[in-house]
């Protein structure tokens, strides 16, 4: 039994134990093991035989019993038999169709259904019926998704950053492409889909069924499967011929309305020759929302961003220390990072108050002896007051290098109110960047009601940039709206608001949010050198 084979194994057990509403610390612990022993340089099995498997980090006791079980006779005896009552493929199923993982497991019971198939049968034959708590009505919707003919949809869009998992391990499990919304960077993807090139599609087709993510076929033909997770999240693959992997790779990575308006799609092994064939440059997946004419602008790459403008420590929710994110930004080839804790009026966790400042400061110079010629720039995220009044003084902002200003409390404002807020803040002549405008939460808060049109211009007058936080659950602002601040002139800084070290990897999800809004290196501040953003 290989890592992958093990780590396999155990993640599938995690996922069982989240389904039997087992203890959320062992779960995590199995999805930590998991995790360790894929990326582990030795084989696993080696170290259970040689009783030195303990050795890798969050591998416990426990832990150690299961895998010496699993490399001895492999299997899990408590997996097979959760596996058994539990039935994930059902439970995907069930929640692709709209009902609650428990609802499906009763379902499963009542019907004594162990696969998706055997539930399409019991369906067929009005068994559904004999369910407590599945009275007529419910039948008949769950018959009509059943029989569904149309695109398949998660009923909720995933975050991009979930979403980019998801397709990001299918396609390397079926050495395939990320096509659908997640190619194309949607901040919420429904449209999941691989697309990989093989003369053979059979066993890739196989291989698709059989990864512990895919727990049920919807569907299956000779080059297209549609599987789905135990979320009940559909995912899309294609098996191209190779002479077509291109032209198929156009097609999944849409969006429809974009493919649809292009001529129809000649044959070709790769992109760039479906675009040469078509007569038409080659247009980046960011730019495929909209049919689209004419020549592509030179878009924004992650290597022009030469340093991160927002990011947390453990001064404010953060994780790691002033030094810990210095050095993890520059190990990321940046030049400088701004360490922008929260103000006292953030509330729900700890804020900086002007003494506070100037003990981080210390710390912060401490950190550019070891880290020079690296600068980690003293900054703030302070809170907008529902006045429009900064949470900290003018003398206390004046001293830093940079200061982001943010809407946190009181989101609820009517729209005169909040642009009178937030117009107020951009006043504040020591105000560089306005974080997250709109303060949505993708998918579970709509925008902050505020006239970006007034905020952008009263922005444009006062030289402070926006931001296009990298948070997943917040791409603030979005590509349509970094795409009306650019028309207006108004310069963009792409930020993480990293809350830890690995948060400052999320660059890569505000540099394609600002790309879907056209946003060229020009356009952002933070692609500049450090003289620039300590001397504007
Ligand atoms: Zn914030
Ligand atoms: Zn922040």
């Amino acid at each position: 039994m290989d890592n992958t084979e093990i780590a396999d194994r155990l993640e599938t057990f995690a996922l069982m134990l989240e389904l039997a509403e087992a203890n959320p610390y062992t779960i995590r612990a199995y999805r930590r093991a998991a995790e360790t022993i894929r990326s582990a340089p030795l084989p696993v099995e080696d170290l259970v035989h040689r009783n030195r498997v303990r050795e890798l980090r969050g591998i416990g006791q426990g832990i150690e019993a299961r895998l010496r079980e699993l490399v001895d006779t492999g299997q899990i005896g408590e997996l097979a038999e959760l596996e058994r009552e539990l039935a994930p493929d059902l439970v995907g199923l069930g929640r692709y169709l709209g009902l609650s993982a428990k609802r499906s497991i009763e379902l499963a019971r009542t019907l004594d259904v162990r696969t998706a198939d055997e539930l399409r049968e019991a369906a067929a034959t009005g068994r559904l019926r004999d369910v407590p708590g599945i009275g007529a009505k419910t039948e008949a919707l769950l018959l009509e998704a059943l029989a569904r003919e149309s695109e398949p949809r998660p009923r909720q869009g995933l975050l991009l950053s979930t979403a980019r998992e998801l397709v990001g391990t299918v396609a390397a499990a079926v050495g395939g492409e990320p096509a659908g919304d997640v190619r194309r960077w949607r901040d919420s993807c429904e449209w999941l889909a691989v697309v990989c090139a093989t003369p053979e599609p059979e066993p890739v087709l196989d291989r698709f069924a059989g990864l512990p993510q895919i727990v049920a076929l919807l569907e299956r033909d000779d080059r297209r499967a549609v599987g789905v997770t135990v979320e009940g999240v559909p995912v899309e693959l294609v098996a191209a011929e190779a002479e077509r992997f291109g032209t198929a790779l156009v097609r999944a990575t849409g969006s429809r309305a974009y493919v649809e308006a292009l001529e129809l799609l000649p044959d070709a092994p790769d992109e760039e020759a479906v675009y040469r064939a078509l007569g038409i440059p080659w247009l980046p997946p960011e730019l495929r929302e909209q049919p689209f004419e004419g020549e592509p602008p030179a878009l924004l790459a992650l290597p022009d961003i030469r340093g991160d403008l927002h990011c947390h420590t453990t001064w404010s929710d953060g994780r790691a220390s002033v030094e810990e994110m210095g050095r993890a930004a520059r190990d990321l080839g940046y030049d400088y990072v701004a360490i922008c804790d929260h103000s006292p009026a953030v509330g729900a966790v700890r804020g900086l108050t002007p003494d506070d400042l100037r003990r981080q400061r210390e710390e912060i110079a401490a950190a550019n002896e070891l880290l020079a010629p690296f600068r980690v720039l003293a900054g703030i995220e302070c809170d907008i007051l529902a006045d429009g009044r900064l949470d900290l003084p003018d003398d206390v902002l004046a001293e830093l290098d940079w200061v982001q200003a943010s809407v946190h409390g009181g989101q609820r404002m009517p729209a005169p109110e909040m642009t009178r807020r937030v117009e107020e803040a951009l006043r504040n002549p020591y105000v560089r960047c306005l974080s997250h405008p709109t303060g949505r939460y993708i998918n579970r808060r709509p925008e902050n009601a505020l006239d970006l049109e007034r905020i952008f211009q009263v922005a444009l007058e006062q030289h402070v940039a926006v931001e296009v936080n990298g948070l997943p659950l917040r791409l603030d602002l979005s590509g349509e709206h970094v795409r009306e601040a650019l028309r207006a002139g108004v310069e963009i800084v792409c930020s993480t608001d990293g809350h830890s070290v690995v948060g400052l990897g999320n660059m890569i999800l505000s540099v394609a949010t600002a790309r879907r809004g056209w946003a060229t290196a020009a356009n952002v501040v933070n692609t500049r050198p450090l003289e620039a953003i300590l001397d504007p």
